[in-house]
């Protein structure tokens, strides 16, 4: 079954003259794991950020984007935020709490969980990304690698269907990246599709 599709999609920044993507037609299958590959400046980035409306930059697009059986327009600001998970290159730019146990929290005290819930399912992630270690510590404190573990636990604390990344190892050492890719592996292997940037050839094939 499809979870994610895109047909025809072309996309113009607000101040270029210049279609940054067009033409661009694919579908993904749920539960798979998908890597988008290409040159620097190719589009990457631009398609992965409309498929995240709250992210998506400004311009002109067109064609069609549908996203777990509806139109990119038609999910609600819940469906979209809770739903489609976001992990960015920079582990710096993606926290807003100080403290990893409120970084966790956070998605899910906005929309209105319980904190009985939001307990258990923090400490599930937190074990899930065996960072139960690092639960009372400030973010600022914490590694490169470790920063986007957390990251990452914060999008899936939200239990997305479908996870996008913009070259998540990207500022990483090798052994940081490759943990952070065995933990892609393992949330694959939960279910969670995955569609993600690379520009490393090595895990590319
Ligand atoms: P990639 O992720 O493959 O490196 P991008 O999606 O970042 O590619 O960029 C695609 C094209 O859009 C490039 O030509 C880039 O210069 C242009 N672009 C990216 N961001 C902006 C922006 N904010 N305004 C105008 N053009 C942009």
């Amino acid at each position: 079954m499809e979870i994610l599709s895109c047909e025809n999609v072309a996309f113009k920044y607000n101040e270029s003259t210049d279609y940054a993507i067009s033409d661009c037609t694919f579908s993904v299958k749920k539960g798979e794991k998908i890597m988008l590959c290409g040159a620097s400046g190719s589009g990457k980035s631009t398609l992965l950020r409309l498929l995240k409306r709250e992210l998506s930059p400004r311009g002109e697009l067109s064609g069609d984007i549908t996203l777990m059986g509806k139109d990119r327009s038609e999910l609600s600001d819940r469906e979209s935020a809770e739903k489609i998970g976001f992990v960015m290159q920079s582990p710096d730019s993606q926290t807003v709490c100080d403290k990893v146990s409120a970084e966790l929290a956070f998605g899910l005290e906005s929309f209105g969980v319980k904190s009985g819930e939001i307990q258990s399912r923090v400490g599930e992630m937190a074990a899930f990304f065996g960072i139960e270690p690092l639960y009372d510590r400030d973010i600022s404190t914490l590694s490169g690698g470790q920063k986007q573990r957390v990251a990452i636990a914060r999008a899936v604390v939200n239990e997305p269907k479908i996870l996008l990344a913009d070259e998540p190892t990207g500022a990483l050492d090798s052994k940081s990246g490759q943990q952070i890719m065995e933990l892609f592996e393992k949330l694959n292997e939960e279910g969670v599709t995955i569609v993600m940037i690379t520009n490393d050839a090595k895990v590319a094939h």
